[in-house]
């Protein structure tokens, strides 16, 4: 490697950035489909996805032509007028599911805030001061805010930040008795991932789904999935809400929604939306032409028959081999999730471990994910070629022989 003047490397990172984050010894520095290479060369298998977002891999040729030529149009405008890109991108969303109004924002974290300022806005309107209460799963994530923390309910992210935001309470994943004792006419919404994603791949039951939809309509409760994770394609349908036959009031998408351009979106209907009256709420880049314009052509790919069945048979792919290596290696008998949302549950003598399975699979050419101590995830792009998902799997075996014959 020819040394540059302004050349960087990991070491770097400890000097010049906040310690917020301890990102691996190696720095990736291009990316083609589903193969991604460091700075001394090596090239890796890439089932992270860039956490669930690379949807269409690296470099996909559709998103890079809409992004290049919206680039040589116009980059950003603000709210103070509406653009091209956002209202196509807005029209399709609108088309392709049960919500009637979009609001574009720009992460995962931010479109979760506007999902539940609507929610007591909604509830303050309709019904007075006294119905502000959000209820929300264990272990759930909504994103980094200090509202979003509060709601997503795990103390190790929410602690130690001052006053907590009131009137959010927990009740456990998948317990629709628990639900059913905490919700009351106070409740303003209640709010589910319909598969607990960063909280280990774990899914909703079908018949739990279906009775936070009752309970929520009792009481006057708004049902807000947050599907940042599961949402665009990632499992099998273009929103996990379809798997389940259970639609929200409102719904959140972001990482797919752009392929690694941020963006991110509210979806609802137009009744819950007309409480969003102008200046209730905003953001200087929701809307961005060029988030926009990628985020039309990621829909356009993603939402069509032949990609979403391709999802499910790499799902098969996946889940069939896993579960061959969980047999033979020890590590986890349990491989579950959705199309390409999957996760390998750690067995009792791997608990913890799975920080050291990532590990040891990107020292052998692959990067994996985990979810919480416990899992390890994957997250691949959705149009992973079949000769890769057999090389990726072939280097994670290799992970898994040194990690058991350690
Ligand atoms: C990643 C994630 C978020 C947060 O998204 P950011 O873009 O990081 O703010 C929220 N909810 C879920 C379910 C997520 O997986």
């Amino acid at each position: 490697m020819s040394v540059q003047h302004d050349a960087v490397q990991r070491a770097d990172f400890d000097q010049f950035m906040v310690p917020n984050y301890a990102p691996a010894a190696f720095v990736p520095v291009r990316g083609q489909g589903s193969r991604v290479w460091d700075q001394s060369g090596r090239e890796l298998i890439d089932f992270a996805g860039g956490i669930a977002v690379n949807v269409l891999g690296h470099c996909h040729p559709a998103l890079v032509s809409a992004l290049t030529e919206q680039a040589g149009r116009l980059w950003h405008i603000s709210n103070v007028f509406t653009n091209e890109p956002a209202l196509r991108l807005g029209r399709k969303l609108v088309e392709a599911t049960f919500a009637e109004r979009v609001f574009f924002c720009n992460s995962g974290a931010e479109a979760n805030e506007a999902c539940f300022k609507l929610a007591r806005r909604v509830a303050h309107d309709r019904f007075g001061p006294q119905k502000y209460e959000i209820i929300a799963a264990t272990n759930s994530f909504h994103g980094r805010t200090l509202f979003t923390v509060n709601v997503g309910g795990q103390p190790k992210y929410s602690d130690g930040f001052g006053p907590k935001i009131e009137g959010i309470t927990h009740v456990p994943y998948n317990d629709l008795e628990a639900l059913k004792a905490a919700i009351s006419d106070k409740t303003c919404a209640v709010v589910l991932e319909p598969i607990q994603g960063e909280g280990g791949v774990l899914p909703a039951d079908q018949t739990y789904l279906q009775g936070v939809r009752e309970l929520c309509d009792a009481h006057n409760a708004l049902l807000v999935f947050d599907e940042v994770q599961t949402g665009m394609g990632r499992t099998g349908e273009l929103f996990a809400y379809m798997h389940y036959g259970v639609v929200p009031d409102v719904l959140s998408s972001a990482k797919s929604l752009g392929g690694g351009f941020p963006i991110a979106a509210m979806l609802t209907t137009a009744a819950l939306a007309s409480h969003f009256t102008p200046g209730t709420h905003g953001t200087t880049y929701g809307g961005n032409p060029l988030a926009c314009a990628v985020g039309e052509a990621v829909l356009d790919i993603v939402n069509t028959p032949e990609l979403l069945s391709g999802v499910k048979a790499r799902h098969q792919a996946f889940r069939t081999r896993l579960e061959a290596l969980g047999q033979q290696y020890g590590l986890f008998d349990q491989v579950r999730g959705l199309g390409l949302l999957l996760g390998c549950v750690l067995n009792d003598a791997w608990k913890g471990k799975a920080k050291q399975v990532l590990d040891a699979a990107a020292a052998e050419g692959v990067m994996v994910l985990q979810a919480g101590p416990d899992v390890v995830r994957f997250a691949p792009s959705l149009v992973v070629e079949p000769a890769d998902i057999e090389e990726g799997l072939a280097r994670f075996e290799r992970a898994l022989n040194k990690l058991t014959a350690a």
